[in-house]
């Protein structure tokens, strides 16, 4: 019988494990994940749970019997240590061996550390303890005005908090969406009373302050941090897998050794609209890559072209973000930028690479369409999404 085993038991993994069985595979299915909770969504630690406003149960990609329902050996708690190519097993933390004849690998990626004290915001335990330390922390300092650094910045101010949040760039999310969107997330923030501080760093990050590299110390009783995140590609590079800033594919997901695939944001598959391998560490990548990955390991013909795509939610802002700003050399606002009701489109050459929309809804599909036709437009056409 057919052995497929995913290492990450995360939401790529679990929708994987998932696919197996809804396209009729009868074989072995083994989930290995190194956390001991059972695969979960981690959008929401950043926003509803991590306010207190959504439970701990929805938070869940399956329900706890659905694993032994569907014949999916799920080993919580036990991190894969190694993998034998030549062998085909993977070594586990607690001493055994899993053979198999497929493997994903979907590791994702964990935080990228600063030296220091700090709390860090990946799973769902750092979720809870930073919503422990919001009932009592007055003051909150935020290192990092990245999606998770301001998401959190929110919940704080939510929760009544003062606070602040250090980034060395000119202003919020700079190298995500540019100065003038990322300016529009600033604007955001400082109207509900953050201390934004741009053009610094933190020089020395301790329990109780954060030092600038002005001189200027915060106090601070919870300081987090925000950096971004290193994909875990160790078991990958280890094994010889090629890997460039993630674990490198073709379009149907499959890495540098035919018997093993990568999805989610651990992967860096061949993007065919664009031309060139990219990595995407976002919610809707593991959602769609998984089951993409899965539907490969079974022979399926598979080309993965998911258009990167994103949301966030901060305080009474709704956005979703679609495409790649890459080389970008005009943006076409369409809508209210002050009311923060827009459309925001960034053109390359008369092409619309990427497309925001905030707190306007049900146009995703028609801008994802525009970035995949690749079409010259005139941008006075384009669309504002309302009726
Ligand atoms: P992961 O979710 O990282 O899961 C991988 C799993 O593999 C982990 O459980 C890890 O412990 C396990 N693992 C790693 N190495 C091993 C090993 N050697 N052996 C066994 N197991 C291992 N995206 C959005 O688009 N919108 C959002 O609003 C949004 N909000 C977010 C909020 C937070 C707080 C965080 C942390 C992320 C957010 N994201 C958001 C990003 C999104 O959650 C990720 O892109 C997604 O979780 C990636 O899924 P994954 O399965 O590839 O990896």
């Amino acid at each position: 019988m057919a052995r497929y085993v995913i290492v990450g038991a995360g939401l790529a993994g679990a929708k994987a494990a998932q696919t197996l069985r809804e396209e009729g595979f009868d074989g072995e299915v083994v989930l290995i994940g190194a956390e001991d909770e059972r695969p979960y969504e981690r959008p929401p630690l950043s926003k509803g749970y991590l306010q207190g406003r959504s439970e701990r149960e929805a938070i869940f990609v399956h329900e706890s019997g659905w694993y032994a329902d569907h014949a999916v050996e799920l080993h919580t708690g036990v991190a894969a240590t190694r993998l034998d190519l030549a062998e085909r097993v993977v070594a586990l933390a607690d001493g055994t061996v899993q053979p198999y004849d497929r493997l994903l690998l979907a590791t994702g990626a964990t935080p990228r550390r600063l030296p220091g004290a700090g709390l860090y915001l990946r799973t769902v335990a750092d979720s809870e303890a930073i919503r422990e330390r919001l009932t009592t922390a007055e003051r909150v300092v935020v290192i990092g005005a990245s999606w998770i650094g301001l998401e959190t910045a929110a919940a704080a101010r939510q929760a009544g908090r003062a606070v602040t949040v250090v980034e060395p760039e000119p202003t919020a999310l700079h190298r995500a969406l540019g100065r003038e969107l990322g300016d529009v997330f600033a604007r955001l923030h400082r109207s509900k009373g953050v201390d934004l501080r741009f053009g610094v760093s933190a020089a020395e990050i301790g329990e109780n302050a954060v030092l600038l590299d002005t001189g200027e110390r915060l106090e601070a009783d919870l300081v987090v941090v925000g950096v971004g995140v290193v994909p875990e590609t160790g078991l990958a590079r280890e094994a010889g897998l090629d890997v460039g800033r993630g674990v490198l594919t073709d379009a149907a997901l499959r890495t540098s050794h035919p018997d093993v695939h990568a999805a989610g944001d651990v992967a860096e598959p061949f993007h065919p609209l664009y031309g060139r391998p990219l990595r995407v560490e976002h919610w809707a990548n593991a959602l769609h890559g998984g089951p993409a990955a899965a539907r490969s390991m079974l022979g399926m013909d598979v080309t993965y072209d998911l258009v990167p795509y994103f949301f966030t939610d901060q305080y009474e802002l709704g956005m979703e973000f679609s495409g790649d700003v890459a080389g970008h050399d005009q943006v076409v606002y369409r809508g209210s930028v002050d009311d923060l009701e827009f459309i925001a489109y960034w053109l390359r050459g008369g092409r619309v690479v990427a497309g925001m929309n905030v707190n306007v809804w049900d146009v995703v599909d028609d801008i994802q369409e525009l970035i995949r036709s690749g079409r010259v437009i005139d941008p006075t056409t384009l669309p504002s999404g309302r009726s």
